[in-house]
């Protein structure tokens, strides 16, 4: 929803939420345009319904790009702008918690900057993201892409790379990532007793230990 206050990113699990993700011309959130916006809402840890568009950037979608997604200059061209896809993808979601993979240093970038742009206030939903989750609650693995993680967790990853399959991707991996941070220590992950968070290892001058995801909002330390 729009608001004055960008919104929280939680490191957390919760049972309500819209997954999204976007395909775009390029890596900069300062230059570059949303080409595809995709969402999934989900009820109680439930798939309810999903939203999907390719949006039109009014401008030359780079051969690199489509290189990646596959989306080109002719599959835009009758497309909706993205004032139109963002005012459809902010009805969707209403104030539910947005989730995805990487969010916080790039979807959100776009989708806050664009929401400023058309208008006039950012978004203020609470936001999760599951590239931070994953490498607390995944130690273990060298490389938390998302096609990786879906390898790893055997999902497909047939068509990635176009939004809504990459959603697909991202809804399962929060879904484990849930399962994950309820099983706690007799599991992969220590939970900060304070705030819920999964706890990191962390090295300070007195050696390893256990700090708290959310630091420095939450600064709960466990010995290891
Ligand atoms: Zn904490």
């Amino acid at each position: 929803m729009l608001s004055n206050t960008t919104g929280n990113k939680l490191n957390m699990y919760v049972p309500n939420y819209v997954v999204f993700d976007l395909e775009t011309t390029g890596v900069s959130p300062s230059s570059d345009e949303v080409v595809e916006i995709s969402a999934i809402k989900v009820v109680n840890g439930v798939v309810s319904s999903e939203f999907s568009t390719l949006v039109n950037p009014g401008r030359h979608i780079p051969y690199f790009a489509s290189e990646v997604n596959g989306i080109t200059d002719d599959l835009v061209k009758d497309a909706p702008c993205f004032e139109e896809a963002l005012h459809d993808f902010l009805t969707f979601t209403g104030d539910m918690v947005l989730v995805g993979h990487n969010i916080h240093t790039f979807d959100m970038k776009f989708i806050c900057r664009d929401a400023l742009k058309y208008f006039g206030k950012t978004i203020g939903n609470d936001y999760a993201d599951t590239l931070y989750l994953a490498r607390a609650v995944y130690p273990m693995l060298s490389c938390h892409k998302l096609t990786y993680l879906a390898d790893y967790l055997g999902l497909s990853t047939e068509g990635a790379h176009r939004a809504l399959n990459d959603c697909r991707m991202t809804q399962v991996l929060f879904e484990k990532i849930g399962e994950e941070m309820k099983k706690g220590a007799s599991g992969n992950v220590r939970i900060c007793a304070k705030c819920g968070s999964p706890m990191v290892r962390r090295n300070g001058v007195r050696g390893p230990f256990w700090g708290c995801m959310s630091y420095p909002a939450c600064r709960n330390t466990m010995d290891i």
